[in-house]
């Protein structure tokens, strides 16, 4: 079976579902959940937004709420989508990268912030943020938050500096892996488990066996797609991508390359 098709993602959910998951979205654990197993739905749209659609329905399908996080670039911003994402049950929030677009400067970050804050706000009552990357930036996203609190924006949540990893499980498909954490340059936690797992089937198969941890955080991004052609294309974009990247890391040469073909990209 191939791996990170919306068919795949189906089992993946039902494997919680039937053993006894309570599947949440981000603000449901802010507020504090009341079971001994759950599993919390995140999804950061980074592009493609259309294929998170296609998971919304899914879930909705399957009587469950996510968290989508939506970035203010065309990319991720279709307000069309993010409407019907909304009217399926699911919770919109915002995937900041303000610090990094002002290139640093904190009272511009926080103005942008603001805005674009209220602009999510008019699809839906935004209660919780989370980071985007921006993994050839300098500026960590989540440095705003060294000179303000989420409080002063009315929010309840942001998934890296909310959760607690003592206790919750982190799990993100980063470049078409369980197991990417490599190849992440920022959006990783520091975990207290040490299990990993490669392919949705590895989990699905320790979920059943009744031994994966009780208490997770799943990032799914909005790759997932059954389309041969978009999977396709997709599995050897991520391929050069997550090499590039964890070379990027260590080498200044393709540091710079890297840089600019992700800005030729987001431009296109
Ligand atoms: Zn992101």
């Amino acid at each position: 079976m191939r791996d990170f098709t919306l068919k795949t993602y189906k089992h993946l959910l039902q494997s919680f579902l039937s053993r006894n998951y309570k599947l949440i979205n981000y603000s449901a654990y802010c507020k504090g959940v009341d079971a001994d197993k759950f599993l919390i739905l995140r999804h950061d749209v980074d592009e493609i937004a259309g294929n998170a659609l296609k998971m919304a329905k899914l879930e909705h399908e399957l009587g469950v709420s996510a968290t989508y996080y939506f970035r203010i670039v065309q990319q991720s911003n279709k307000p069309e989508i993010i409407r019907k994402i909304a009217s399926l049950g699911h919770e919109i929030g915002y995937h900041y990268e303000d610090l990094a677009l002002a290139k640093g400067d904190l009272q511009f970050a926080k103005q942008t912030f603001e805005e674009n804050l209220a602009y999510f706000r008019t699809f839906y009552p935004v209660k919780t943020v989370c980071m985007h990357g921006s993994s050839t930036s300098k500026y960590d996203n989540r440095e705003f938050w060294k000179n303000f609190e989420l409080k002063d924006f009315g929010l309840i949540g942001e998934p890296y500096l909310t959760t607690n990893f003592n206790e919750v499980y982190y799990l993100t498909d980063t470049g078409y892996a369980w197991d990417g954490g490599k190849f992440a340059v920022r959006d990783m936690v520091e975990n207290s488990f040490d299990v990993t797992y490669h392919s949705s089937d590895d989990i699905i198969k320790v979920v059943e066996a009744g031994t994966f941890p009780d208490k997770c955080l799943m990032l799914a991004h909005t790759l997932w797609t059954d389309g041969y052609f978009q999977w396709t294309m997709l599995h050897i974009r991520e391929f050069l991508r997550n090499n590039l990247k964890y070379v990027a890391q260590r080498n200044k040469l393709a540091k710079t390359i890297y840089s600019k073909l992700v800005k030729a990209y987001w431009k296109s």
